[in-house]
Protein backbone atom coordinates (compact mmCIF):
# COMPACT_ATOMS: atom_id res chain seq x y z
CA UNK A 1 0.00 0.00 0.00
CA UNK A 2 0.95 3.46 -0.99
CA UNK A 3 2.16 5.79 2.16
CA UNK A 4 -0.51 8.13 3.11
CA UNK A 5 1.13 11.54 3.03
CA UNK A 6 -0.59 14.21 5.00
CA UNK A 7 -0.55 16.91 2.15
CA UNK A 8 -2.68 14.39 -0.04
CA UNK A 9 -5.11 13.65 2.52
CA UNK A 10 -5.27 17.75 3.45
CA UNK A 11 -6.28 18.00 -0.31
CA UNK A 12 -9.08 15.42 -0.31
CA UNK A 13 -10.58 17.48 2.81
CA UNK A 14 -9.88 21.03 0.85
CA UNK A 15 -11.60 19.61 -1.94
CA UNK A 16 -14.67 18.97 -0.34
CA UNK A 17 -14.71 23.00 1.28
CA UNK A 18 -17.80 24.13 -1.14
CA UNK A 19 -20.74 22.70 0.82
CA UNK A 20 -20.18 24.75 4.07
CA UNK A 21 -22.86 26.98 5.62
CA UNK A 22 -22.83 30.38 5.40
CA UNK A 23 -21.84 31.35 9.15
CA UNK A 24 -18.28 29.64 8.02
CA UNK A 25 -15.49 32.49 7.43
CA UNK A 26 -12.68 29.98 7.06
CA UNK A 27 -12.98 26.42 6.06
CA UNK A 28 -10.74 23.55 6.23
CA UNK A 29 -7.03 25.02 4.79
CA UNK A 30 -5.93 28.02 6.75
CA UNK A 31 -4.30 27.87 9.97
CA UNK A 32 -7.56 28.56 11.81
CA UNK A 33 -10.50 28.50 10.78
CA UNK A 34 -13.79 30.60 11.85
CA UNK A 35 -17.28 30.94 12.03
CA UNK A 36 -19.69 34.11 12.66
CA UNK A 37 -21.29 33.92 15.50
CA UNK A 38 -24.29 36.65 16.54
CA UNK A 39 -22.52 38.87 14.62
CA UNK A 40 -18.94 38.53 15.38
CA UNK A 41 -15.96 36.14 13.87
CA UNK A 42 -14.71 33.27 16.12
CA UNK A 43 -11.38 31.79 15.05
CA UNK A 44 -10.69 28.26 16.22
CA UNK A 45 -7.02 25.91 16.15
CA UNK A 46 -6.36 22.64 17.49
CA UNK A 47 -2.79 20.67 17.39
CA UNK A 48 -1.66 17.53 18.81
CA UNK A 49 1.52 17.10 20.42
CA UNK A 50 2.88 13.82 20.69
CA UNK A 51 5.45 12.09 22.89
CA UNK A 52 8.07 10.78 19.83
CA UNK A 53 7.09 12.47 16.87
CA UNK A 54 6.87 16.09 18.03
CA UNK A 55 8.71 16.16 20.96
CA UNK A 56 11.21 13.41 22.70
CA UNK A 57 10.25 13.11 26.36
CA UNK A 58 13.71 11.09 26.95
CA UNK A 59 15.55 14.13 26.70
CA UNK A 60 13.20 17.11 27.01
CA UNK A 61 12.09 18.18 30.33
CA UNK A 62 8.47 18.19 31.15
CA UNK A 63 8.12 22.14 31.25
CA UNK A 64 9.64 22.46 27.97
CA UNK A 65 6.69 19.82 26.41
CA UNK A 66 4.01 21.82 28.20
CA UNK A 67 4.87 25.10 27.27
CA UNK A 68 5.52 23.74 23.59
CA UNK A 69 2.14 22.40 23.69
CA UNK A 70 0.48 25.69 23.61
CA UNK A 71 3.37 27.95 22.11
CA UNK A 72 2.99 25.85 19.09
CA UNK A 73 -0.93 26.86 18.90
CA UNK A 74 -0.03 30.33 19.45
CA UNK A 75 2.10 30.43 16.11
CA UNK A 76 -1.31 29.39 14.30
CA UNK A 77 -3.19 32.15 16.06
CA UNK A 78 -0.24 34.20 14.65
CA UNK A 79 -0.26 33.59 11.33
CA UNK A 80 -3.64 34.24 11.59
CA UNK A 81 -2.63 37.45 13.37
CA UNK A 82 -5.74 36.42 15.26
CA UNK A 83 -5.65 37.11 19.40
CA UNK A 84 -6.22 34.17 21.30
CA UNK A 85 -9.26 34.65 23.38
CA UNK A 86 -8.89 30.66 25.68
CA UNK A 87 -7.61 27.42 25.53
CA UNK A 88 -8.89 23.90 26.35
CA UNK A 89 -6.33 21.20 26.15
CA UNK A 90 -7.22 16.96 25.85
CA UNK A 91 -4.14 15.13 27.20
CA UNK A 92 -3.62 11.06 27.22
CA UNK A 93 -0.96 9.87 29.69
CA UNK A 94 0.80 6.61 29.79
CA UNK A 95 -0.62 5.36 32.61
CA UNK A 96 2.64 4.94 34.42
CA UNK A 97 2.97 9.18 34.24
CA UNK A 98 2.70 9.70 37.71
CA UNK A 99 0.83 12.34 39.56
CA UNK A 100 3.63 14.50 39.90
CA UNK A 101 4.71 15.12 36.78
CA UNK A 102 0.82 15.29 35.09
CA UNK A 103 0.74 18.41 38.09
CA UNK A 104 3.62 20.16 36.34
CA UNK A 105 2.52 19.13 33.09
CA UNK A 106 -0.67 21.11 33.61
CA UNK A 107 0.65 24.01 35.85
CA UNK A 108 3.40 24.74 32.47
CA UNK A 109 0.17 24.92 30.16
CA UNK A 110 -1.71 26.36 32.18
CA UNK A 111 1.06 29.52 32.91
CA UNK A 112 1.93 29.58 29.13
CA UNK A 113 -1.29 30.20 28.06
CA UNK A 114 -2.13 32.55 30.91
CA UNK A 115 1.60 34.53 29.73
CA UNK A 116 -0.39 35.16 26.69
CA UNK A 117 -3.38 36.12 27.84
CA UNK A 118 -5.24 32.66 26.36
CA UNK A 119 -6.53 31.09 29.79
CA UNK A 120 -7.35 27.74 30.11
CA UNK A 121 -10.57 27.06 30.44
CA UNK A 122 -11.52 23.34 30.22
CA UNK A 123 -10.43 20.02 28.79
CA UNK A 124 -10.59 16.37 29.28
CA UNK A 125 -8.03 13.44 30.98
CA UNK A 126 -7.60 10.03 29.79
CA UNK A 127 -5.25 7.16 30.55
CA UNK A 128 -3.60 4.93 28.36
CA UNK A 129 -1.06 2.81 27.52
CA UNK A 130 0.43 4.73 24.46
CA UNK A 131 3.18 7.68 24.67
CA UNK A 132 1.75 11.52 25.73
CA UNK A 133 -0.18 12.49 23.39
CA UNK A 134 -1.34 16.79 24.28
CA UNK A 135 -4.36 18.23 21.66
CA UNK A 136 -4.54 22.04 22.72
CA UNK A 137 -7.52 23.74 20.75
CA UNK A 138 -7.33 27.28 21.22
CA UNK A 139 -10.26 30.61 20.44
CA UNK A 140 -9.52 33.97 19.06
CA UNK A 141 -10.77 36.81 17.59
CA UNK A 142 -9.48 38.87 14.60
CA UNK A 143 -7.02 41.59 15.53
CA UNK A 144 -8.27 45.37 15.95
CA UNK A 145 -8.29 45.85 12.25
CA UNK A 146 -11.00 43.96 12.23
CA UNK A 147 -9.22 42.04 9.34
CA UNK A 148 -7.71 38.16 9.88
CA UNK A 149 -5.06 37.23 7.13
CA UNK A 150 -5.32 34.09 5.76
CA UNK A 151 -2.96 32.20 3.00
CA UNK A 152 -4.92 33.13 0.06
CA UNK A 153 -4.47 36.54 -1.46
CA UNK A 154 -1.26 36.85 -2.45
CA UNK A 155 -0.32 38.57 -5.81
CA UNK A 156 2.27 38.43 -8.55
CA UNK A 157 5.01 40.75 -7.54
CA UNK A 158 4.82 41.06 -3.88
CA UNK A 159 7.49 40.82 -1.57
CA UNK A 160 7.57 37.87 0.70
CA UNK A 161 9.30 38.24 3.93
CA UNK A 162 9.99 36.44 7.24
CA UNK A 163 10.01 37.46 10.49
CA UNK A 164 13.38 36.59 12.87
CA UNK A 165 15.56 33.48 11.39
CA UNK A 166 15.22 30.76 9.65
CA UNK A 167 16.83 26.85 10.32
CA UNK A 168 18.15 24.56 13.00
CA UNK A 169 15.19 24.69 14.85
CA UNK A 170 16.60 21.11 16.53
CA UNK A 171 19.75 21.96 17.27
CA UNK A 172 21.21 23.08 20.67
CA UNK A 173 22.95 25.96 20.61
CA UNK A 174 24.11 27.65 24.52
CA UNK A 175 20.97 25.99 26.43
CA UNK A 176 18.50 26.74 23.88
CA UNK A 177 16.54 24.48 21.41
CA UNK A 178 14.46 26.49 18.91
CA UNK A 179 11.60 23.98 18.54
CA UNK A 180 11.47 24.31 22.18
CA UNK A 181 11.89 27.82 22.71
CA UNK A 182 10.59 29.89 20.09
CA UNK A 183 8.49 32.85 20.86
CA UNK A 184 5.22 32.73 18.80
CA UNK A 185 4.97 35.66 17.07
CA UNK A 186 2.09 37.51 18.11
CA UNK A 187 2.80 40.97 18.78
CA UNK A 188 4.28 41.13 15.22
CA UNK A 189 1.46 39.84 12.95
CA UNK A 190 -0.99 42.57 15.05
CA UNK A 191 1.20 44.62 14.09
CA UNK A 192 1.43 43.91 10.52
CA UNK A 193 -2.17 43.47 9.92
CA UNK A 194 -2.31 47.31 10.91
CA UNK A 195 0.37 47.94 8.41
CA UNK A 196 0.09 50.16 5.36
CA UNK A 197 -0.53 48.22 3.46
CA UNK A 198 -0.79 44.89 5.11
CA UNK A 199 0.00 41.74 4.18
CA UNK A 200 -1.89 39.81 1.74
CA UNK A 201 -1.36 36.85 2.95
CA UNK A 202 0.27 35.04 5.77
CA UNK A 203 1.35 31.67 7.42
CA UNK A 204 3.50 30.34 10.02
CA UNK A 205 6.31 28.13 9.23
CA UNK A 206 6.23 25.07 10.77
CA UNK A 207 7.15 22.76 8.20
CA UNK A 208 9.93 24.37 7.18
CA UNK A 209 10.12 27.50 4.57
CA UNK A 210 9.90 25.73 1.42
CA UNK A 211 6.78 23.82 2.35
CA UNK A 212 5.17 26.51 4.10
CA UNK A 213 5.67 29.41 1.07
CA UNK A 214 4.29 26.09 -1.29
CA UNK A 215 0.61 26.44 0.69
CA UNK A 216 0.50 30.02 0.75
CA UNK A 217 1.28 30.17 -3.04
CA UNK A 218 -0.99 26.85 -3.74
CA UNK A 219 -3.55 28.86 -1.72
CA UNK A 220 -3.31 32.12 -3.45
CA UNK A 221 -3.14 30.77 -7.04
CA UNK A 222 0.70 32.04 -7.71
CA UNK A 223 4.21 31.12 -7.86
CA UNK A 224 7.81 32.46 -5.46
CA UNK A 225 11.24 32.66 -6.27
CA UNK A 226 13.22 32.57 -3.32
CA UNK A 227 16.37 33.80 -2.86
CA UNK A 228 19.14 31.74 -1.21
CA UNK A 229 21.39 34.61 -0.50
CA UNK A 230 18.50 36.62 1.25
CA UNK A 231 17.89 34.34 3.44
CA UNK A 232 17.96 35.47 7.53
CA UNK A 233 19.94 32.10 8.26
CA UNK A 234 19.85 31.79 12.48
CA UNK A 235 23.21 30.85 14.78
CA UNK A 236 21.49 27.43 15.09
CA UNK A 237 21.48 26.43 11.20
CA UNK A 238 25.06 27.73 10.51
CA UNK A 239 26.17 25.47 13.56
CA UNK A 240 23.68 22.61 12.41
CA UNK A 241 25.89 23.15 8.88
CA UNK A 242 29.38 23.13 10.10
CA UNK A 243 27.83 19.48 12.33
CA UNK A 244 26.00 18.01 8.98
CA UNK A 245 27.74 19.53 6.06
CA UNK A 246 24.51 20.98 4.51
CA UNK A 247 24.72 24.36 3.47
CA UNK A 248 23.36 26.49 5.96
CA UNK A 249 20.91 28.39 3.02
CA UNK A 250 19.63 24.78 2.75
CA UNK A 251 18.99 24.41 6.35
CA UNK A 252 16.74 28.03 5.92
CA UNK A 253 15.07 26.44 3.83
CA UNK A 254 14.33 22.68 4.58
CA UNK A 255 14.35 22.62 8.28
CA UNK A 256 10.79 22.29 10.05
CA UNK A 257 9.64 23.76 13.22
CA UNK A 258 10.96 27.64 13.01
CA UNK A 259 7.35 28.96 14.01
CA UNK A 260 8.63 32.47 12.15
CA UNK A 261 5.82 34.21 9.92
CA UNK A 262 6.02 33.85 6.25
CA UNK A 263 4.08 36.77 4.60
CA UNK A 264 3.12 38.58 1.19
CA UNK A 265 4.03 42.38 0.68
CA UNK A 266 2.80 44.72 -2.01
CA UNK A 267 5.31 46.52 -3.46
CA UNK A 268 4.27 50.24 -3.40
CA UNK A 269 5.28 51.84 -6.69
CA UNK A 270 9.14 51.71 -7.12
CA UNK A 271 10.33 48.74 -4.38
CA UNK A 272 8.40 47.96 -1.16
CA UNK A 273 9.77 49.66 1.86
CA UNK A 274 10.50 46.97 4.13
CA UNK A 275 9.75 48.05 7.82
CA UNK A 276 13.36 46.33 9.22
CA UNK A 277 12.30 45.00 12.22
CA UNK A 278 8.10 45.08 13.89
CA UNK A 279 8.13 44.74 17.81
CA UNK A 280 11.93 43.68 17.70
CA UNK A 281 12.10 41.07 15.31
CA UNK A 282 13.58 41.59 12.28
CA UNK A 283 11.84 41.50 8.95
CA UNK A 284 13.55 40.23 5.46
CA UNK A 285 12.52 40.14 2.16
CA UNK A 286 13.32 36.69 1.19
CA UNK A 287 11.70 36.36 -2.47
CA UNK A 288 9.11 37.57 -4.62
CA UNK A 289 5.65 35.99 -5.97
CA UNK A 290 5.56 35.33 -9.55
CA UNK A 291 2.66 33.84 -11.95
CA UNK A 292 1.94 30.08 -11.44
CA UNK A 293 2.32 29.52 -14.86
CA UNK A 294 2.77 25.91 -16.03
CA UNK A 295 6.27 25.37 -14.77
CA UNK A 296 7.07 24.68 -10.61
CA UNK A 297 5.30 26.85 -8.44
CA UNK A 298 8.37 27.28 -6.44
CA UNK A 299 12.09 27.87 -7.13
CA UNK A 300 15.18 28.76 -5.25
CA UNK A 301 17.92 31.08 -7.39
CA UNK A 302 21.03 29.57 -5.58
CA UNK A 303 23.63 31.32 -3.89
CA UNK A 304 25.48 31.43 -7.36
CA UNK A 305 23.01 32.21 -9.03
CA UNK A 306 21.27 29.41 -10.39
CA UNK A 307 17.51 29.01 -10.44
CA UNK A 308 16.39 25.33 -9.63
CA UNK A 309 12.88 24.05 -8.56
CA UNK A 310 11.58 23.40 -5.09
CA UNK A 311 8.83 20.47 -4.62
CA UNK A 312 5.48 21.13 -3.95
CA UNK A 313 6.13 18.78 -1.06
CA UNK A 314 8.94 20.45 0.03
CA UNK A 315 12.83 20.69 0.16
CA UNK A 316 14.67 17.60 -2.37
CA UNK A 317 17.99 17.45 -0.89
CA UNK A 318 20.50 17.60 -4.05
CA UNK A 319 23.69 17.61 -2.41
CA UNK A 320 24.56 21.00 -1.71
MG1 LIG B 1 0.30 26.97 10.79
Amino acid sequence: MRAMRENDLHQHIFSRNTSLPERVTLGPGDDMGGVRIDGGQVLVTVDQLADGVHVDLRHTPLEKVGRKAITRNLSDVAAMAAVPVAAVVAVSLPRDFGEARANTLFDVMRDTASHYDCPLIGGDISMWDHPLLIAVTILARPPASGRCLGRQGARVGDVICVTGWLGGSLHALEGRVHHLDFEPRLRTAWALAEADPPPTAMIDLSDGLASDLARLCGASGVGAELWADRLPISPAARAASEHDGRAPWVHAVADGEDYELCFALPTAGAGPSLPGEIEGVPITAVGQVTAAGNGPRLTLRRPDGQVEALSESGWEHRGS
